[in-house]
């Protein structure tokens, strides 16, 4: 699934491509991928120029011209690719998102669900596999008021130690489900609370107001590295997703706990385990993060 740093990679490697060109057509096989009316469609998005990007928590924002901005949330296996064709020839391609053969095919394919048309011969198409994720317009009064932006806390690579501490060490509920409560702080996934609590050494079921304040510091400090690291790294792009044979880039290759049961911790040997937490399947190790 698409966390933060695959998210910032999305927005980070399209920004410069998309930004200048206008939509000219936008069309969709699977209504629910596009969750914008026909109506909308021709008076918001149609003929307008793409001003800007951005991510907002997991969202990615395509501004437009007219005030109006695409919201697009990758949910588990979005992804966005563009191509720019020139003389019959691929001539400006970037891809990032869920890691699949998608980023490196021929497009459309059977998971494309969305396709907007841009001007210079260039196309970017939403992929998405399951179903899941979706596209939405909103204007710019309905972003003040949207609960999808507005109720979202602080980004978790914006805030400072200080305000992260004030914000979780007066929470009754565990450590991991405060991290993956978007409303207390933004951009936090599975994968992310999981490698930064054990490298803060810290249990996931542990309640946050448990914690001491030099413990909240840690782990503000370990979740910031864990995800610049990985947005360095490319999250998860077309730049280095090589092909379906378990070639995938650094992706993942960094992690230390996630999805890593049975396997020895990197620093005392003992097998990770995996246990739910916040309904989540978590991996933890027994020995170096004690309840
Ligand atoms: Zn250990």
């Amino acid at each position: 699934m698409p966390e933060l740093p695959e998210v910032e990679t999305v927005v980070l490697g399209l920004r410069e491509l998309l930004r200048g060109r206008v939509v000219k057509n936008i069309t969709t096989d699977w209504p629910k991928s596009l969750r914008v009316s026909d109506s909308r469609i021709k008076s918001d998005i149609l003929g307008q120029e793409i001003t800007g990007l951005r991510r907002v928590g997991k969202m990615i924002l395509i501004d437009l011209q007219n005030n109006n901005t695409l919201v697009i949330h990758l949910k588990m296996t979005g992804q966005l690719v563009y191509k720019k064709v020139k003389d019959g020839e691929s001539a400006e391609d970037f891809g990032a998102g869920h890691p699949s053969d998608s980023l490196i095919s021929r497009l459309p394919d059977k998971t494309t669900r969305v396709i907007l048309t841009l001007d210079g011969r260039a196309v970017l198409y939403f992929n998405d596999m399951r179903k899941f994720g979706w596209i939405k317009v909103l204007s710019s009064g309905e972003i003040e008021e949207s609960s999808l932006i507005n109720q979202l806390g602080p980004d978790l690579l914006k805030i400072d130690s200080k305000e992260f501490i004030q914000r979780l060490s007066k929470r009754g509920k565990n450590i991991k489900s405060c991290l993956l409560d978007q409303t207390i702080v933004s951009g936090c996934g599975n994968i992310y609370a999981d490698e930064s609590l054990w490298a803060s050494k810290i249990h996931p079921g542990m309640p946050a107001c448990e914690l001491t304040h030099k413990q909240l510091g840690n782990l503000h400090r370990n979740l910031q590295d864990v995800l610049r690291f990985s947005i360095k790294q490319g999250g998860s792009s077309s730049r280095n997703y090589v092909n379906a044979l378990g070639l995938k880039g650094k992706y993942l290759d960094f992690v230390n706990v996630y999805q890593k049961a049975g396997s020895p911790c990197a620093r005392c040997q003992t097998p990770i385990e995996r246990i739910v937490v916040a309904s989540r399947g978590t991996h933890l190790c027994p020995v170096c993060q004690k309840i």
